[in-house]
């Protein structure tokens, strides 16, 4: 797949799903912001930037992966969108144990 192709598929789902992202955005924010601010919020960021957000722990703010090796390998390897999200998922999966791992009393499983 190429990244092109990528971003814009994971941008086309973010429109798709606009009213839930800016439920769930607002509900822990008291900046509340509405569906059309999103949506050209998404429409304005760069291919980089879509797929970054998918990126980013939601835990830490830390970024799960590191976009110019591992995330082109994984596009570059994965056939369709969800073969991608499924790598992604094994990442965080990973990026989440080490969190639990670094926290004093928290066996790490
Ligand atoms: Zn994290």
């Amino acid at each position: 797949m190429e990244k092109h192709e990528l971003a814009e598929e994971l941008r086309k789902r973010q429109l798709e799903k606009a009213e839930e992202f800016v439920r769930s955005i607002n509900e822990g924010s008291s900046d509340k912001i509405s569906v059309q601010q999103f949506k050209d919020a998404v429409n304005s960021c760069s291919e980089d930037e879509i797929i970054m957000s998918y990126l980013i722990c939601s835990g830490c703010g830390a970024p799960i992966l590191s976009y110019e090796t591992d995330v082109s390998v994984m596009t570059i390897a994965s056939k369709s969108i969800e073969e991608w999200f499924g790598k992604i998922d094994e990442a965080i999966a990973e990026h989440t144990n080490g969190h639990q791992g670094g926290q004093e009393g928290v066996d790490r499983v």
